[in-house]
């Protein structure tokens, strides 16, 4: 095959187009594609404010790298989860970025600031952390962005992530959040910023040949608690359908968006609604307290029924000192600012 825009020999073939790039080609398209997401679905503007979402892989990274490219101004944010080596080496990756680009990036650190990890958050039934750890990564990307003024959050999110997610939703008809996906969620509270996700258009392959040819230092393992989760056996078998039919997964995604979208609509695209203050952090709930901070408390008590048991063994994520700071206020890290809760 030849490039779409040079005729060279091309290097990234883009099956439901049926179009391909060579190297060179290749990044202009994808960040003039990006572009194009952005403004057709007013993620933002170029004199506003966004807080990417980094986890240390490709898809974060490569989103990053592309705003900064398109000229936004565009911070990154790291949560140090305290999953071992994994969320160390996302760490170090996440951080090598920033300062290789001169971008800031804000860190949360759960161990240090919030008295737990991950691993401490497992759902007794699926002997997962995954959902808590959901509701821990919307909670602080939310809050620092709330707190330090940001007017979105962008996240890493590809097509597979969201085909996947929607596969999920339509297999057990979780009708609310068939209404809710899509790749922009609008705030309904001054505290909830508004979420987007400029790659939900784009594969993995896509993203992966994006992050390579920029030459960009990605983690390339999954997360270790990721092994036998419900999202990878939707991604398996979208992926056997798409080696069949090229493009399937796009036009379950973008059909479902277009089209199937506005039958289930629950409470519009938005946010929760119905909002009042948590009583112990602030933070926008429907209850007495946010889900974060009773979930906050089963995991600070596992992580002392550990300690009690083992014995304090702090989780190895960083080499980084920190400062305490009054409780809500910003304290330094490495590069940037981290918020108590
Ligand atoms: Fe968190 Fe689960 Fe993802 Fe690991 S796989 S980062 S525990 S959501
Ligand atoms: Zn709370």
């Amino acid at each position: 095959m030849r490039c779409h825009r040079c005729r060279a020999p091309a290097n990234v073939e883009i099956r439901r187009s049926r179009t391909a790039y060579c190297a060179r080609c290749y990044p202009d398209w994808f960040r003039a594609e990006v572009q194009e997401r952005i403004d057709h679905e007013r993620m933002f503007r170029r004199d506003q404010r966004v807080l990417v979402a980094v986890s240390g892989g490709k898809d974060s990274l490569g989103l990053w790298h592309v705003l900064t490219r398109l000229g936004y101004r565009a911070d990154g944010m790291y949560i140090r989860l305290g999953i071992a080596d994994y969320s160390r080496r996302s760490q170090e990756k996440s951080e090598a970025f920033a300062a290789k680009h001169g971008l800031n990036l804000h860190q949360v650190d759960l161990e240090q600031d919030h008295g737990f990890v991950v691993p401490d958050l497992l759902d007794t039934r699926s002997g997962k952390p995954c959902a808590a750890c959901g509701t821990v990564k919307r909670y602080h990307f939310n809050k620092v962005a709330a707190d330090l003024g940001y007017d979105v959050v962008a996240t890493g999110h590809n097509l597979d992530d969201e085909a996947a997610t929607l596969f999920g939703n339509v297999v057990h008809w979780n009708t609310d959040y068939l209404g809710r996906q899509g790749p922009v969620l609008e705030s309904t509270h001054p505290r909830l910023v508004r979420k987007v996700k400029p790659l939900y258009r784009f594969s993995e392959r896509e993203t992966a040949a994006y992050a390579i040819i920029e030459r960009i230092d990605y983690i390339l393992e999954e997360c270790p608690m990721a092994r036998g989760a419900k999202s990878l056996a939707y991604k398996h078998m979208l992926n056997t359908l798409e080696e069949q039919q090229p493009g399937a997964k796009y036009h379950f995604l973008v059909g479902f968006l277009k089209q199937g979208r506005n039958s289930v609509q629950s409470g519009g695209f938005d946010q929760a609604s119905d909002l009042r203050e948590c009583a112990r952090c602030g933070q926008p709930t429907t209850g007495q307290l946010c889900a974060y901070c009773r979930m906050a408390d089963r995991g600070r008590m596992k992580a002392a029924i550990k300690d009690a048991k083992y014995g304090h063994q702090p989780v190895a994520t960083t080499e980084v000192p920190t400062k305490r700071a009054s409780p809500g206020s910003p304290r330094s890290t490495a590069r940037g600012v981290a918020l108590d809760d």
